[in-house]
């Protein structure tokens, strides 16, 4: 019999009016995947009930995770570095839990081909594929030239070593166990590269291409708009209704 190797899929959340509906599809997304493995990590000090819900509902193996911003990121000005806390959190439970498989960075936010799983199922180091809207480019990718990898497109190089998105590459479990220092930076726009470069020794020509030697894409940077918070219920006029479960629900 064959066994099929384990994925463990990273997802940093944080609470904000889209988490549930985010959340949603990607659980939904998840369910379609065998011998998947879900670690939802929150960028909070308590777990949102709501979340815990979601999870047990959904029948998909999973681990609840906190992993806060610490304290000194989220007072900076301009960009953060965001869901990195929840991704070392990620790593660290796999070095106490994993022995074998592979490992994944799936945003709550982003849109999954279910047939992405599946590609980087045989992962035996690195493998990368592309990504669609990503920056203004609309695409990053590795680019291969007569089916010989000879670079990365991105629309935002900043001399990275690796310039790719987080949702364009996974890492076999193995190949991280045997690297004991490997970590997500706290460098806003370098945490892939950061991260891979902390995977040394590897270099781009090890890389594995997957989605059809990068001819196809399977996963997309998608994004929603931002919501405001919603509006408190007139209690005095809505009090023995279905609309105070409701508002609970939304945040
Ligand atoms: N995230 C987080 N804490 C934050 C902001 C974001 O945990 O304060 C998570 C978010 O849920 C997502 C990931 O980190 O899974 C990347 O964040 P976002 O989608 O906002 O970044 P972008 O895709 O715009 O780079
Ligand atoms: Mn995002």
């Amino acid at each position: 019999m064959r066994i099929i190797p384990p994925l463990y899929i990273i997802t940093p959340t944080y609470r904000r009016p889209e988490q549930i509906a985010e959340l949603t599809r990607l659980a939904q997304t998840l369910m379609h995947v065998q011998n998947v493995h879900w670690l939802v990590i929150e960028d909070a000090k308590e777990k949102t009930p709501h979340v815990t819900e979601l999870l047990s509902r959904t029948g998909i193996s999973f681990e609840h995770l906190l992993a806060p911003m610490p304290e000194s990121y989220k007072l900076r000005k301009g960009s953060k570095p965001r869901g990195v806390s929840n991704r070392n959190r990620g790593l660290e439970w796999l070095r106490e839990n994993a022995t074998s498989g592979v490992f994944y960075f799936a945003d709550d936010d982003n849109t999954y081909d279910i047939k992405i799983f599946e590609e980087m199922r045989s992962t035996e180091k690195v493998s990368m594929w592309p990504v669609g809207l990503c920056t203004k480019t609309g695409l990053s990718t590795p680019i291969l030239k007569n089916g010989s990898f000879s670079g990365f497109f991105d629309g935002w190089i900043a001399g990275r070593k690796f310039p790719v998105d987080m949702a364009g590459f996974a890492v076999s479990v193995k190949f991280l166990l045997e690297r004991p220092r490997a970590a997500m930076p706290y460098k806003p726009g370098f945490e892939e590269d950061g991260f891979l470069k902390s995977l040394a020794p590897f270099e781009p020509k090890q890389i594995e291409f997957k989605a059809q030697n990068c001819t196809k894409i399977l996963v997309w940077h998608t994004q929603t708009r931002k919501n405001e918070p919603a509006l408190a219920i007139d209690t005095a006029k809505y009090g023995n209704t279905n609309l105070i479960m409701l508002r609970q629900q939304i945040v």
